[in-house]
Formats: C-alpha cells, sequence, structure tokens
C-alpha cells in the first residue's frame, strides 16, 4: 500500500507549524534547521512559510494533492512527527482530513 502523504501534503500548506527553541539545531540537542524557521518568540519557532496566507512550509517540495516531499524530513519538527500519526497507513484524523478539505482532497 501507498503512503496517501507522498501524494497530499495539504497539512504543510494549510497550518502554521510552531514549536519549541530547544528543538532547533542551533542548540545542544536540536535538530531542526535553523535557517528554516522564523522566531516567533524567545521561546516559540514556527516553520518559514507557514506563518503567511496562504501557507506553505519553505521545506515542502513538489504540489499539494499530486506528489510530494519534505526537504528535511529526518529533522523536521515534532509536530510534523505528531501530526494525524496514522495518516501514512492509510486513516486520516479531524486535522488532516480538514486540511484535505482545504486543498480539494477527500477525507482519508
Ligand atoms: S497527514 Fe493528512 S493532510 Fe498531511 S500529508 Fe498526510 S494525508 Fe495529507
Ligand atoms: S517541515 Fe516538512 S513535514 Fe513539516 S510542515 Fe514543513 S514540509 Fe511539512
Amino acid at each position: 500500500m501507498t503512503n496517501p502523504c507522498q501524494s497530499c501534503g495539504a497539512c504543510c500548506a494549510t497550518f502554521r507549524v510552531s514549536f519549541y527553541c530547544g528543538e532547533l539545531d542551533d542548540v545542544p540537542g536540536g535538530w531542526v534547521p535553523g535557517g528554516l524557521v522564523d522566531r516567533v518568540t524567545p521561546v516559540m519557532a514556527c516553520m518559514l512559510g507557514t506563518e503567511r496566507q496562504p501557507p506553505r512550509c519553505v521545506a515542502l517540495r513538489g504540489e499539494v494533492g499530486q506528489s510530494v516531499s519534505c526537504a528535511i524530513y529526518e529533522f523536521r519538527p515534532s509536530p510534523c512527527r505528531d501530526f494525524a500519526p496514522l495518516a501514512a497507513a492509510g486513516s486520516g484524523d479531524d486535522a488532516c482530513n480538514e486540511a484535505r478539505r482545504r486543498h480539494g482532497l477527500p477525507p482519508l
């Protein structure tokens, strides 16, 4: 079975992706590339592009609803890791399906 996320990417172009600055690679133990984020507050960052309207993460490659990938997949922040954990296996949740709806895609 193919991973439906690889032909979707809607969540990466719908929500603001915010997370704790401790995940940034310029602090010990962090991993998210600091050059790809905006510092929202002294303790919070968000992925560049996700703070705009319409949002689209700077790390998203490809065309939403067609074929997509994350340029920093191994180093993506926790909200991306935690989002809709069963979607890759074909079962979306409310947030996943809301993102898909906004991009004209059917629910999982
Ligand atoms: S989690 Fe849902 S919205 Fe995000 S890429 Fe996968 S199917 Fe699309
Ligand atoms: S870091 Fe990757 S998984 Fe997270 S929003 Fe951006 S493109 Fe999507």
